[in-house]
């Protein structure tokens, strides 16, 4: 019998799991409750738990207007930041392989009907050059990226790509980690990208709403809103216990966007017994044929950065991402908050890496804000008091899933992720900074070597880090 969808975290129907009526009343709980301070301070003393909080929890505090309970959420998460992903931030760069789509999503400048953008598809060798150039940088992890298009990007195609990717071994560069951004799939895909190697699987869910989303995806197999919704559950089916969520802000209302996430996470920590590995905060923003002022919801950054800190607080293992789509200010406000990965020295057309976009070319997804280059956010990283990570270590020794969880559970991080982070920037330093970055570096690494816990960790670090600036040696890991 088929009525309304009820709500189920259990389920493996995404408008059970995702419940429209669920999320009204969420919103109106929300609402009714948002000047109910001793419900918000109830709230907040649970987030300080660090355990989390439900949907519900997080859209009362995100509706709640006081500026004093306002002030105590980001403090909270600023803590909660500090005390999981202490100062690192760990930093990757998206790689753009194909910009042939079939869908016709109206907020991406790759939708079909766009006649006039330019489409490019990387040939092998070509996907060789933009990842030598990313080499170069210094990045070890990127995030591709493809439009959907079974005859111009199939299966093999991707598979190809990330082949070729982890084969390249260029000077002392290596990509040790390639998380792919690809169109929902199938079971049996999701397996050979898992056999592939790759780190997360990340899409971004758009909007959760399933009428806007309609709309905002009219053609093409993306229209379909559950298929694309349960794309996480194959993905898990398929081995990849490493999914990572998002929306575009701007799209849909916001508290319904926040409320929606943390459905979908607590549906896939309900189900598969591990949460979402990631989450990424996109706002829309301008791009060839896309005006963000014909969107509607817009958010200003007060309120993105209050998302980031309810983020933060309701689901602390869970790493955030941030792209150059944000400007440096923002960047800067969100690092505080909550956001444990930055991109850097990002290009978002096909290519872009080898050839960077002219002025006039109107192949990239969307508008960088951010145009520094790596090493000048490496650099700003390190003077605001951050420490810039190319670790990979987790997933190359298995710890994916619940087995990564546990290690965050287990407070081990400061003994495994401070040490990788400083063994990383190491290799950054000699291989790819400039002399001023390199100096900054090397003082923070060696401040940093005494806030390692573990006595015997801290010497086989410094072990480590010499004998990477002394002997030429790389790819050391805990
Ligand atoms: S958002 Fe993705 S699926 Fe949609 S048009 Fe752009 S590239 Fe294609
Ligand atoms: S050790 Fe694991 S969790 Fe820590 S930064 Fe490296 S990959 Fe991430």
């Amino acid at each position: 019998m088929s009525g309304t969808p009820k709500y189920d975290p259990k389920s493996l129907k995404a408008e059970e799991y995702i419940n429209d009526a669920e999320i009204r009343e969420t919103l109106r709980y929300a609402d009714e409750n948002k000047d109910n301070l001793a419900l918000v301070d109830e709230i907040i003393e649970k987030a300080k738990l660090r355990k989390g909080l439900s949907h519900r929890e997080a859209s009362v505090l995100l509706a709640c207007e006081d500026e004093s309970k306002t002030a105590e959420i980001y403090a909270l998460a600023q803590q909660i930041k500090k005390d999981f992903y202490g100062d690192r931030i760990v930093m990757f760069a998206p790689l753009y392989l194909s910009n042939y789509c079939v869908n016709g999503c109206v907020y991406c400048p790759y939708h079909y009907k766009n006649k006039h953008i330019c489409r490019k598809k990387l040939t092998q060798d070509e996907v060789r050059a933009e990842v030598i150039a990313l080499q170069d940088m210094g990045h070890k992890r990127l995030a591709i990226e493809a439009g959907e298009d079974p005859v111009n990007n199939p299966i093999e195609y991707i598979l190809e790509c990330i082949d070729t990717i982890y084969s390249i071994k260029h000077k002392n560069g290596a990509i040790r980690r390639v998380n792919v951004n690809i169109a929902a799939t199938t079971v049996e895909n999701y397996k050979k990208l898992h056999d592939a190697g790759i780190g997360t699987y990340i899409l971004f869910q758009e909007t959760y709403n399933k009428e806007s989303y309609e709309k905002l995806h009219p053609t093409g197999p993306k229209h379909n809103y559950c298929y694309h919704t349960e794309a996480m559950d194959r993905a898990m089916e398929g081995g990849i216990d490493d999914v990572g969520l998002g929306v575009l802000f701007g799209l849909e209302l916001y508290r319904y966007e926040l409320a929606g996430i943390l459905m979908h996470a607590e549906h896939l920590e309900a189900v598969h017994g591990v949460g979402p590995h990631t989450i990424s905060v996109p706002r829309i923003r301008a791009a060839d044929d896309i005006d963000p002022d014909d969107f509607d919801n817009g958010i200003d950054d007060e309120t993105f950065a209050k998302i980031v800190a309810i983020i933060r607080i309701a689901v602390p293992y869970t790493g955030m991402i941030i792209s150059t789509r944000e400007s440096k200010a923002v960047r800067e406000k969100v690092l505080k908050l909550g956001v444990s990965q930055i991109s850097g020295g990002s290009r978002t057309s096909v290519g872009g890496y080898v050839e960077p976009e002219e002025e006039d070319d109107n192949s990239a997804q969307f508008d960088v804000s951010d145009k520094r280059t790596l090493d000048e956010v490496v650099k700003w990283l390190m003077e605001l008091g951050y420490i810039p990570s190319f670790c990979t270590a987790c997933y190359r020794e298995g710890r994916t899933g619940d087995r990564f969880m546990s290690l965050c559970k287990s407070g081990q991080i400061q003994n495994c992720c401070h040490p990788n982070a400083l063994m990383t920037l190491e290799e950054y330093l000699m291989d790819y900074a400039s002399p001023e970055t390199k100096a900054i570096g090397e003082k923070m690494i060696a401040r940093e070597l005494e806030n390692i816990p573990n006595p015997k960790v801290k010497k086989i670090a410094a072990e480590r880090i010499k004998e990477i600036s002394e002997n030429g040696k790389r790819d050391f890991r805990f």
